[in-house]
């Protein structure tokens, strides 16, 4: 068996489901990149904005770089079609363990099996994350799936819940086709975005996507986004779980991607009460621990607000106590959307001692739509 092959079967082997070559040429969509970064859709990610000339060019990572060897791991869960109003929704890949730690361990173990059985001297780095928009175009060179409109990667058999991962080395090896587009005139994902994150087909806004407001974005949700992002308190799966390509969609193998026991629907009033130490305790090792505590509480009290549901009120007149303005903000402006006597009275109360501006200004805006 040629090398390529070995990699491929010995990569299947590491729970890899995807797996192509591509030479380590330049990458096509290295202006596109430049200019989505200087539109201002990566919003505030700014490492996403460095290195754009690296980024582009494999060789400019690994000196001598030939080939680039391209892996998907599926980590698809089942969402549980019913719930409560009251329950939060997070994104299928962040119910488990972290994936940043498990795939560039099983990366490793790979890359150490390619040297042993190449040679020492064999250059190469791992990748996983790093440039996720680059990676794509890696992976859709490599032939493990083309670009949809929704901006994920799409392979025809297996739809799109992938993780990616990259080894760019100096081997040469077999090279894969190219994959070849079939969204054809589909524009599900376009119309079912709950925030209109895309401008055009193939372009994420990823300032008005749910995923980077409730992950990356540091500060305050801008108020006009927060009504679409519905209950969705970690990522979004809306423009995936609406294509036609994830309905064969099969639950991932890798144990450690399963969905931990509270964290199908979990119960937002559960989740806004957590102390710090319950917050550690029900993150460890896992992906929603990256907003931290405040920015977690913070989506989870748009979640409440975007229910409607009386029931939340006292639970949020608690949480305006929280010592983390960036919460007692956004619960305020809850209240605002739940409306009702209660929410009024709480509100009231709260103007004549709240001491942070940026909270007043809150609780003034929720008064304002309660008038
Ligand atoms: Fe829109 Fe959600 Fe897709 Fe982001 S993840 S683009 S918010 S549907
Ligand atoms: Fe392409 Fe339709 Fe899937 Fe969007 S929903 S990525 S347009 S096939």
């Amino acid at each position: 068996m040629s090398l390529s092959k070995n990699i491929r079967s010995k990569a299947r082997e590491l729970g890899f489901d995807l797996v192509g070559f591509t030479p380590a040429d330049p990458l096509q969509g290295a202006r596109f990149y430049a200019r989505w970064v200087a539109l201002g859709f990566a919003g505030e990610m700014n490492y996403l904005k460095r290195n754009l000339d690296k980024r582009a060019a494999p060789a400019k990572m690994v000196p001598g770089a030939r080939s680039v060897i391209c892996l998907g791991m599926n980590y698809y869960q089942e969402t549980p079609s019913t719930a409560h109003p009251l329950s939060g929704k997070i994104a299928c890949y962040a119910r488990g363990d972290d994936y940043h730690d498990l795939i560039k361990k099983r990366l490793w173990v790979l890359w150490n099996w390619i040297r042993e059985t190449s040679g020492e001297t064999t250059q190469g780095r791992v990748y996983v994350d790093t440039a996720p928009v680059l990676e794509r175009e890696l992976a859709q060179r490599a032939g493990l799936g083309w670009w949809g409109k929704n901006t994920c990667l799409i392979d025809k058999k297996k739809g799109s819940f992938f993780f990616l991962a990259e080894i760019i080395t100096d081997l040469e090896l077999e090279y894969d086709e190219p994959a070849v587009d079939h969204c054809g005139t589909c524009t599900r994902c376009l119309d079912a975005c709950p925030t209109d994150a895309f401008p055009d087909p193939y372009v994420l806004d990823s300032s008005r996507c749910i995923s980077y407001l409730t992950i990356e974005l540091k500060g305050p949700i801008p108020r006009p986004l927060r009504p679409g992002m519905g209950q969705w308190i970690f990522g979004c799966d809306v423009c995936q779980d609406v294509c036609p390509w994830n309905k064969r969609a099969e639950k991932a193998a890798e144990k450690a991607f399963r969905t931990r026991p509270g964290l199908d629907r979990p119960s937002l009033i559960r989740l806004l009460e957590m102390d710090r130490q319950t917050f550690n305790e029900q993150f460890r090792r896992n992906p929603a621990k990256r907003p931290k505590r405040a920015g977690l509480l913070r989506n989870v009290a748009v979640a409440l607000g975007n229910s409607g549901d009386v029931a939340a009120v006292p639970a949020l007149t608690r949480a305006l106590q929280d010592p983390e303005p960036l919460i007692r903000g956004h619960v305020a402006w809850a209240l605002g959307a739940i409306g009702g006597a209660d929410a009024r009275t709480t509100l009231l109360k709260a103007l004549e001692s709240e001491g942070e501006p940026t909270v007043l200004e809150e609780i003034q805006h929720a008064l304002s739509m309660l008038n």
